[in-house]
């Protein structure tokens, strides 16, 4: 079967509970190829310091746009972004044109937590 590719990226405020969903689902998401905004993806490999993640650049440097180019390019299959909304955040346009790629290309997407435990379990089958 065909490796799926997952993408992760946190908000600072969302960053823990990126770390703990990862260790929680571990063995879930050790199967699947996994790339990060730079910052959520250090946090993960510090938290889960066996799994390997490609990080690329932080999301507000331009990480955002590297998920959603790849999104384009129908390298992902699914977008775990945890979201914090309650800041500003000075690349919201990257965040809006992040989701709004998903959402073009109909990729499983999971904005929070909650969603994201139905999705990691929705794999299992
Ligand atoms: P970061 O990017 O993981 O590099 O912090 C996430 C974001 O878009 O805020």
């Amino acid at each position: 079967m065909k490796q799926l590719t997952l993408a992760l990226v946190a908000h600072d405020a969302k960053k823990a509970d990126m770390a703990e969903f990862v260790a929680k689902y571990e063995n879930d998401i050790r199967p699947f190829t996994l790339f990060a905004t730079g910052t959520t993806g250090g946090r993960v490999m510090e938290r889960c310091p066996s799994l390997s993640v490609t990080r690329l650049k932080s999301g507000p440097l331009g990480g955002d746009q590297q998920i959603g180019a790849m999104i384009a390019d129908g390298k992902i299959d699914a977008l775990f972004f945890f979201v914090d909304p309650l800041s500003p955040h000075p690349h919201d346009v990257d965040v809006k044109a992040l989701m709004r790629l998903a959402l073009v290309y109909n990729i499983p997407m999971a904005l929070n937590p909650a969603t994201a435990e139905r999705l990691i379990e929705s794999f299992r089958e």
